[in-house]
């Protein structure tokens, strides 16, 4: 039982928030919009229409590639994905088969084993198509999205548990924030997760067939699907079945997958290159510019903020969202005005406090930081070296008080406060006080 070992190669679908579609000149932001008022005769499909590219999405695939360390094609050719459905006006996606924009990348993540490379197989650019809803008797469609920019991120099959997965769509969702060429959402399906799973016996080679898992919409769907898959294949095998290749969805209320479409089905898409584009030459100043425009990366944040002292578990938390990543870097450089200060209490405050970075400024954060360990405990040995000042400070006084007057012990802790900025402990001064005199 304990022999067999999953093999999963994942498929993501990305769109890109360009301001135009991919072959006109539509708005590409159509979600919410009244449905079919973002269309002209080239995401319509109208005979005649000529299509051109949108270089900005492009410029995005290629910088998705660059992050996921892939070669860049110098030269790339759209072609025909032939197939019929309705909500597929041209009869066929214009999409990229034989020559992508992107190949041979890589990405590390963490699963159980620890940290591994997955190979990225290829990354490359096509059109989104129209979305279709049913309900009751009718079906409506929406050509809206048709001709949305989409790219398409494909693995070689080497996740072997979900935790590796997980990680993986986690990493990519974080890196289209941060290189803004997407929103990213699964709920509003701007990213799109596709999981292929096969079963083998640990060390034998790449089983002869793969279930598609489709439509998932969430990382937690995702992680569900995958492990019932997993399950019902290993006990497949256990039976002396022979698993079908097929295409399964995922039911979330019942919990299980089910078929969609076997083997004997799958689409010959007859891919043939788009006689009405030219072929793409991406020349060498393009890519050096866009490597040059490539921000820090999430995990990049994250080990530098490791190194500045931060747990792992935090640097990781601090570094998914740009926007906090760069909050935490404010504060931490405030922050060091003060050597009570160090960056896990800083870490601690954003995270425990669940720290809204619109409502607060990093210099408030630092004021109250230091508040909080001046004076306090941490800083016995401050109040002592105070102490011995005022009394060196204030002779009356100490005199006073050898002499029985109380009510002088209350100007030598006030002159501790003064030293201290207001910021002793009057308790513990007291104490110090009483020893020292
Ligand atoms: P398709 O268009 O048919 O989905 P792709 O090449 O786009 O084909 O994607 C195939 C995916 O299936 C890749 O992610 C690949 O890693 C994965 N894959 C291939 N063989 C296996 C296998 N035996 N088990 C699991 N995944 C596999
Ligand atoms: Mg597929
Ligand atoms: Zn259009």
């Amino acid at each position: 039982m304990n022999n067999y070992e999953p093999v999963i190669g994942l498929e993501v679908h990305v769109e890109l928030n360009t301001n135009s579609k991919m072959f006109c000149k539509c708005s590409a932001d159509y979600f919410g919009k009244e449905p079919n008022t973002h269309t002209c005769s080239v995401c319509l499909g109208l005979p005649g229409a000529l299509p051109y590219i949108n270089n900005k999405a492009i410029d995005y695939c290629l910088k998705i590639g660059l992050v996921l360390n892939c070669q860049i094609a110098q030269k790339s050719l759209f072609e025909r994905k032939n197939y019929f459905y309705p909500d597929l006006p041209k009869g066929y996606q214009i999409s990229q088969y034989r020559w992508p924009l992107c190949i041979n990348g890589w990405i590390e993540v963490e699963g159980k084993e620890g940290i591994k490379r997955i190979r990225i197989n290829r990354v490359h650019q096509e059109e989104d198509t129209g979305k279709m809803t049913h309900s009751n008797n009718e079906t409506l469609v929406d050509f809206n999205r048709s001709g949305v920019p989409l790219v398409e991120i494909v693995t070689e099959p080497d996740f072997t548990d979900v935790a590796e997965i997980r990680d993986y769509a986690k990493k990519l969702q974080q890196c289209f924030r941060y290189l803004g060429v997407s929103n990213a959402d699964m709920e509003r399906g701007d990213m799109r997760l596709e999981a292929n799973v096969s079963i083998r016996v640990k060390g034998e080679k790449l089983p002869n067939y793969r279930v598609e898992l489709k439509n998932i919409n969430s990382f937690r769907f995702m992680v569900s699907a995958v492990e019932y898959e997993i399950k019902r294949q290993i006990k497949e095998i256990e039976a002396g079945r022979i698993i079908n290749q097929e295409t399964r969805g995922w039911n979330e209320d019942k919990k299980c997958s089910y078929l969609q479409r076997s083997k004997e089905k799958a689409h010959d898409y007859r891919y043939f290159p788009e006689p009405d584009l030219p072929e793409l030459i991406i020349d060498r100043n393009r890519i050096e510019g866009i490597k040059k425009s490539l921000p820090e990366l999430p995990w990049e944040k994250g080990r530098r903020f490791e190194q500045a002292g931060v747990k792992k578990a935090d640097a990781r938390i601090l570094s998914e969202d740009k926007g906090l990543a760069e909050f935490f870097e404010n504060t931490l450089k405030h922050g060091q005005k003060y050597q009570v200060i160090n960056a896990q209490d800083i870490a601690n405050y954003i995270i425990n406090k669940k720290v809204d970075i619109n409502l607060i400024l990093p210099t408030q954060i630092i004021e109250e930081i230091r508040d909080k360990k001046v004076g306090v405990i941490t800083d016995l040995g401050n109040l002592q070296k105070m102490a011995k000042k005022a009394l060196i400070e204030n002779p009356e006084s100490v005199n006073d008080y050898k002499k029985g007057k109380v009510a002088a012990m209350q100007v030598l802790i006030g002159a501790v406060m003064r030293l201290s900025g207001g910021k002793a402990d009057a308790e513990k001064t007291k104490e110090i006080l009483k020893k020292l005199l």
